[in-house]
């Protein structure tokens, strides 16, 4: 089954129901309660110069969501998981990828609606690599907005299950776009700085980086930066800051798997620093490229030529 032109020329392999597919060949049938009820959670990884980063770290992260949401009979365990990452992206050919792992509820098998009788799903993609921003943006920087929007609140939905109920994240875009911008910055009903969609955020303050704590996604790339930055003797914290602390930084970044670590220019039409992407931020964004060749934070994917 071709979904349409513009995915069918993409270059891409994906595993869907044991078999592995042209991209173009995955989808999910409309009964499947990860479509009616966003009940899924779904895990994001990258390949660099043909290795996977960080694999472990997502794994972690993707089988923790796995349990919470109770998706008990996959019947599969991390050594599949990762045997199946590496046959896509070597299925795909691409060196530089963005690849998806997505559980779902499935379909409930009584006719009701019972979820305790749905056969959870499993799917994996590999595609192209791609940014959450331009790759304009990701050399020089990018302007955000700060919605008035507010992110879902973390007792209705944790946010550590990364998850695609966004209808927050679209609802800001469409205001940023209202204020001619691209990105937006969502609080939560306190005040404090949370995420946008697909990005953790980091403010320089002083010598000192500063990142949410509570109310986020617990980002691979967050906690990358966390680790190079005390390498580097720069002390990085996770603590609640308020949108006041943004305005009067320093440096600001995102990071998100989809671009590394992304220079702000601007929050709100005002300028951070000289609007240019600053010193702290450039160097741990060198860092950060330079330990995706090093095996201890990397996977080799073993492609058939
Ligand atoms: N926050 C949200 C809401 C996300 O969706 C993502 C990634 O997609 C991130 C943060 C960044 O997480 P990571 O660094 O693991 O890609």
């Amino acid at each position: 089954m071709l979904l349409n032109q513009s995915v069918s020329n993409l270059q891409g392999f994906g595993y869907l129901e044991g078999k592995y597919v042209p991209i173009s060949e995955m989808c999910l049938p409309v009964m499947d309660l990860g479509f009616q009820l966003s009940d899924m959670c779904y895990d994001a990884l990258h390949v660099y110069k043909g290795r996977y980063f960080r694999i472990e770290e997502h794994l972690d992260r993707f089988e923790w969501a796995i349990a919470e949401r109770q998706y008990n009979n996959l019947n599969m365990d991390r050594k599949d998981f990762k045997e199946i990452f590496l046959e896509s992206v070597s299925r795909s050919g691409l060196r530089e990828s963005m690849v998806t792992i997505v559980a779902t509820r499935g379909i409930p098998t009584n006719g009701d609606k019972d979820l305790r009788t749905c056969k959870n799903r499993l799917m994996v993609w590999a595609l192209p690599y791609y940014s959450v921003v331009t790759a304009e943006e990701v050399e020089n920087g990018c302007d955000i907005i700060i919605s008035q929007t507010t992110r879902i609140p973390s007792e209705s939905v944790d946010p550590r299950i990364k998850n695609y109920g966004r209808l927050d994240f679209v609802h800001a875009t469409l205001e940023a776009y209202d204020r001619d911008a691209r990105y937006a910055l969502l609080l939560d009903r306190d005040g404090n700085v949370t995420e946008g969609r697909g990005w953790n955020i980091f403010a320089l303050h002083g010598g000192r980086l500063i990142s949410p704590d509570k109310g986020v996604l617990e980002g691979i790339t967050r906690q990358t930066v966390v680790e190079l930055a005390e390498s580097l003797n720069i002390e990085a914290c996770l603590e609640n800051f308020s949108a006041n602390e943004l305005y009067n930084s320093d440096e600001i970044f995102l990071t998100s798997t989809a671009g590394g670590i992304i220079p702000v220019r601007s929050v709100d039409g005002e300028n951070i620093g000289d609007g240019e992407p600053g010193p702290v931020t450039s160097r741990l964004s060198k860092m950060y490229w330079k330990i995706h060749e090093d095996d201890a934070f990397s996977t080799i994917v073993p492609y058939r030529e």
